[in-house]
């Protein structure tokens, strides 16, 4: 099947084009194209994938401009990039239910090989993705390369990080949190988003509509498969369990997380066994690259014991340990009890040479201060001290090999080791951790940054200045690093270079400077 008009043909014939009647819905005719959200992949594992897109013709309208009738959308996957040599397609129903998103879940495709992919509505064709199906499960691998990414307000600068993620050529991408922002804050914007702070299913739908609009993002997911997890803009900043960072609690909470997440799933390339069930949405899980890595996406939002010793409402704080005591109480955790007992036995279980515990903030403490005069920002793992206390233990008592822990939410760069006990100089290093910087949101000033550092020796690098990503390459013998740092994020197309780069080599934990 080489042209357009053939991949038409192709659908009239299953009764999906214009004119040709069928069972789902009259054949949708649209006012503009409706693809303008790109397409994107996800989870590559098993021979199959999740293929996403999502019909939208209005961004203005809560409904997206679509009739509120189903409207099958045919999908199908190439072996090459012309789309002539299809090996696999279907049809599934975008309904307005689900926004008219499509998750469609592809079988059969050959491990550890390319593909490429599309839709096709009514008369209008989707642009090509693509994507490599994973390695089967314990299969040599030679090298992996991914990137990863966070904290991408919208409103802060432009998507050129991505631009550069693409030229990287990566295999995977893993994105940590903060793909959207519920608020508008910052400095110097460079354009608007939407306006107000979402609440509603509509409201939430508007605002992905509005960050996926933007080419370089769109390109970044045609460019690979993503994995994702979330952290809290993409409901409400600083929320925790049941309640928010605005102090909005209880029911009237849970119902607006059960609109966000909802959104999350309908606008990313999410299986079926993730979609949420009201406020409920599972979806930490783990994913494997043959017998070379492993990842372990974890979720520290929806189960997360609430904010300690809040300075207002809900949210975060500064704080020491004599201000709150509480900081120390071991019933706290980020995970929940249930993760955690997950996270311990998937260590347990473990084979692979390299593991990546993929997670949404920095775990290395960073307080400033020293003894009980250390004061601690609360949101992050330095809140939940007894909890990272007991994941640095489980990787430690579990031998888990090459444990490398990645994240974000920070909005700067951070290289440290993990220790036991960051207090003991003597204390083994346990797991390598690279938080990488924002894709475009902005940092807390160097000078702070600095100041935390000089308190903290196991971090190597703490560095805010530059919006980025961060590049890895994995082979069986080592780990590479590259912190990728934006010239600026006031125009589309600027310079991205290497800030620093570190490896781990195996069986070595603790990053170098390479
Ligand atoms: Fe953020
Ligand atoms: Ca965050």
């Amino acid at each position: 099947m080489s042209s357009r008009r053939e991949f038409l043909q192709a659908l009239a014939a299953l009764g999906l084009a214009p004119g040709a009647p069928h069972r789902v819905a009259a054949a949708p005719r649209f006012a503009r194209d409706p693809f303008r959200l790109g397409v994107a992949s996800g989870y590559p594992s098993s021979g199959g994938a999740v293929l996403w897109t999502r019909l939208i013709t209005d961004f203005e309208r809560y409904d997206g401009g679509l009739d509120p009738a189903p409207v099958p959308v045919r999908w199908e996957v190439a072996a090459d990039e012309a789309m002539r040599d299809i090996v696999s397609s279907g049809v599934e129903s975008a309904t307005p239910e689900w926004a008219h998103s499509v998750h469609a879940e592809v079988k059969g495709l050959a491990p550890g090989r390319w593909y490429w992919y599309r839709f096709a509505a009514g008369d209008a064709v989707s642009p090509t993705g693509r994507l490599l199906i994973a390695p089967r499960r314990e299969a040599p691998v030679g090298r992996l390369r991914f990137a990863f990414a966070s904290c991408q307000q919208y409103e802060q600068g432009y998507y050129g990080a991505w631009r550069h993620v693409v030229r990287d050529d990566p295999e995977l991408v893993v994105f940590l949190g903060d793909y959207i922002y519920e608020s508008s804050w910052g400095r110097r914007h460079v354009r608007k988003q939407n306006p107000g702070e979402p609440y509603t299913l509509e409201e939430y739908r508007m605002r992905y509509a509005c960050y996926k609009s933007d080419p370089d993002l769109q390109a970044a997911h045609a460019a690979c498969a993503w994995l994702a997890t979330w952290d809290d803009h993409e409901v409400d900043n600083d929320y925790a369990d049941d309640r928010g960072g605005d102090g909005m609690t209880g029911a009237r909470f849970l119902a607006r997380r059960a609109a966000a997440y909802r959104a999350y799933y309908e606008h990313m390339p999410l299986p079926a066994r993730m979609r949420p069930d009201g406020p409920h949405m599972r979806i930490h899980t783990q994913f494997g690259w043959g017998a070379l890595a492993r990842f372990y996406l974890l979720d520290d939002r929806q189960y997360r014991a609430h904010q300690v010793c809040p300075r207002y409402s809900g949210g975060s704080n500064v704080i020491d340990l004599r201000e709150c005591p509480a900081l120390a109480d071991p019933g706290r955790s980020l995970l929940g009890t249930v993760q955690e007992a997950w996270l311990d036995r998937a260590f347990g279980a473990s084979r692979t040479g390299w593991n990546i515990i993929a997670q949404q903030t920095l775990m290395a403490r960073f307080g400033v201060g020293s003894g009980s005069a250390r004061r601690y920002w609360t949101d992050g793992w330095d809140g939940y001290p007894m909890a990272r206390n007991r994941l640095l233990n489980s990787i430690h008592s579990k031998k888990l090999q090459n444990p490398v822990v990645i994240g974000g939410d920070v909005h700067h760069h951070a290289v440290a080791d993990l220790k036991l006990d960051f207090d003991d100089p003597a204390s083994p290093v346990v797991a390598s951790e690279f938080c990488g910087t924002s894709i475009t949101s902005q940092s807390r000033s160097q000078k702070q940054l600095d100041a935390a550092r000089a308190d903290n020796p196991h971090v190597k690098l703490a560095d805010g200045r530059y919006r980025g990503y961060v590049r890895m390459d994995i082979e069986p013998g080592k780990l590479k690093a590259d912190l990728r740092a934006m010239d600026t994020v006031a125009e589309r197309d600027a310079a991205c270079s290497t800030l620093a780069g570190f490896v781990v080599e195996d069986g070595h934990p603790g990053p170098r400077r390479s």
